[in-house]
């Protein structure tokens, strides 16, 4: 219920609530333009979730490939142990079994590498006709594991000798959560494709896929839509988060990471702490699952993932209860030893 936020929100509620995508609105032209101001980013395309903005990239990639080799059979590769969605073609982009069990066959054209394997990467490459590699800049889902600097910027060396879009899925990991506006620019390089949600419209559903030069032209009318997708009323939400993600803003977020960081490492029932900003996964020696328990019936939400306890708060979390909330995590962690 933050006060900007809902000003924002009523207020364009009060004018207009939705159009036809025939039409564009002036809270939608306004946040592509800021965050194609803050990316080099060319052209944004806006749906209503993170999993719409990876389909997005994908079938970016897609014509690309089709529009520059027409007819060639084309591969998108992205990480083993990655998250890109729950739709089918994203949980196939997604590298990780478990999510496809149950919902064979998955969409056909992906290819899944080890992160962080530089030679296992250029070995694809030479193999495959690749249209697009997508990835994490911190593999959520995956354990909260950063990737290394070195791979993303071999990754990007590749995409461009082979004339393949380098596509960063900042659905978790975007809009300052590592405490850069993206993950990506941890990594000193500049995708052809950024896709965001989750904390953009601070709630409210809304997707973005950011285009690059390479691929700005890449659809034309009636090739890509959505029904909701830029909605008047989460563009202006969305905007009313976007100019708060400052530098002012993202030092606080690093320095906040830097307490829990230093805090958590070394204390007793914990064996390691990873991430980035305000992405940190523990590694605990009790089990995980009992953890999130004991920290929800102590007042702490914090969530799972793969055999981790995972730290997601909102960036304007007061210091007072980032304090707050250690002291728990590490009560809970030593008891559940
Ligand atoms: N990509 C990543 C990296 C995610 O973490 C998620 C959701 O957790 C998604 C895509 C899917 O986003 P959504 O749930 O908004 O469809």
């Amino acid at each position: 219920s933050d006060d900007a936020w809902v000003a924002a929100v009523t207020a364009q509620l009060g004018k207009v609530q939705h159009t036809s995508n025939l039409y564009f609105t002036e809270p939608c032209a306004r946040l592509a333009q800021l965050l194609c101001e803050r990316t080099g980013m060319k052209k944004v395309f806006f749906s209503n979730s993170g999993a719409e903005a990876n389909e997005c990239a994908i079938k970016a990639a897609r014509r690309y490939a089709e529009q520059k080799y027409p007819g060639r059979e084309n591969v998108i590769i992205t990480l083993k142990n990655s998250f890109h969605g729950r739709t089918i073609t994203t949980l196939s982009a997604t590298g990780q079994d478990t999510f496809h069990t149950d919902f064979l066959p998955m969409t056909q054209g992906f290819v899944h590498t080890p992160a962080n394997d530089i030679d296992a990467l250029t070995a694809l490459f030479r193999q495959y006709n690749v249209a697009g590699f997508m990835f994490e800049a911190v593999q959520g889902e995956g354990g909260v594991l950063p990737l290394d600097k070195e791979f993303v910027q071999a990754a990007a060396e590749l995409c461009k000798k082979h004339d393949a879009l380098l596509m960063a899925d900042e659905v978790q990991t975007g809009n300052g959560r590592t405490g850069m506006l993206y993950g990506y620019m941890n990594f000193d390089v500049q995708p052809d494709v950024v896709s965001t949600a989750k904390g953009l419209a601070g709630g409210l559903p809304l997707g973005a896929t950011m285009l690059g030069e390479k691929a700005a032209d890449v659809f034309t009318p009636g090739s890509h839509g959505s029904t909701f997708g830029g909605n008047p009323v989460c563009c202006a939400g969305a905007i009313s988060i976007f100019e708060r993600i400052d530098d002012t803003l993202m030092a606080d977020v690093r320095a906040k990471s830097q307490y829990i960081f230093d805090s958590l490492t070394g204390a007793p029932g914990i064996k390691s702490v990873s991430g980035m900003g305000l992405m940190i996964g523990i590694e605990t020696v009790g089990d995980a699952g009992a953890v999130v328990k004991a920290c929800m019936d102590a007042g702490v939400l914090v969530l799972t993932a793969k055999t981790k306890v995972r730290l997601l708060p909102a960036l304007n979390i007061p210091m007072e209860l980032v304090k707050e909330a250690v002291e728990v995590i590490k009560t809970v962690c030593q008891q559940a030893m």
